[in-house]
């Protein structure tokens, strides 16, 4: 099984790679297992990326295996820590998301696919230093119980009950924030209010149902 588990993480991130979400060796992705989780590892490019490089960290922050983690490790413990509705973790520095997270503002109900975010906005987190606690503390609150949030002058943190939801979100979001760029060139910006959001948060529960 946790073979299998490295495996899907390496083959995410080459999707990562293959749907333009990341370049070389940025971002970082995970999944949570048994004692812990496991998480692609810095430095090596999903393409040179072998089943052993994937390391394993448990709940206190103990590397078990492997041998260099993605420095933002903190941040996918403890959003595992604070949901336990989620089963995997994708942070990355696309082009889009990245842009619009240095505008420090929340990307609003633009467009109603933002409610595949779990939220009516796409809500960014005040800048903090990479790699740190302070960075996991303000990521973790931002993406309080949705699945996405911007990290500001930074990139994006998408959280999934599954790899393959987690890929999609990013996806997803990746692509609104380029419509939402585009949009903030122009002179008007019109959102759907509450009302509109909630007929298209029930639209999408009885439709992810069937
Ligand atoms: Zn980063």
């Amino acid at each position: 099984m946790s073979d299998e588990q490295r495996e899907l993480l390496i083959e995410t991130s080459r999707k990562l790679i293959l749907n333009g979400i990341n370049r070389g060796t940025s971002g970082n992705a995970s999944l949570r297992c048994h004692n812990g989780f496991f998480i692609t590892p810095s430095g090596i490019e999903p393409n040179k990326m072998s089943i052993n490089d994937i390391c394993l960290i448990d709940w206190d922050g103990n590397l078990l295996e492997g041998q260099r983690p993605s420095s933002e490790w903190r941040m996918h413990r403890d959003v595992y820590m604070a949901r336990p509705d989620i089963q995997a973790v994708i942070h990355t520095h696309s082009t889009f998301a990245t842009t619009v997270s240095c505008l420090e503002e929340d990307v609003p109900p633009f467009h109603y696919m933002i409610a595949v975010t779990g939220n009516n906005t796409i809500p960014c987190a005040p800048y903090a230093l990479f790699g740190t606690q302070e960075l996991s503390d303000v990521a973790v609150s931002t993406l309080d119980k949705g699945y996405a949030c911007l990290l500001a002058h930074h990139g994006m943190l998408v959280s999934g009950t599954s790899l393959d939801h987690a890929l999609a979100v990013t996806t997803e979001a990746e692509a609104l924030c380029e419509q939402y760029w585009r949009l903030r060139l122009t002179e008007k910006i019109i959102t759907l209010n509450d009302e509109q959001m909630d007929a298209v948060h029930d639209k999408f529960k009885a439709y992810f149902k069937r």
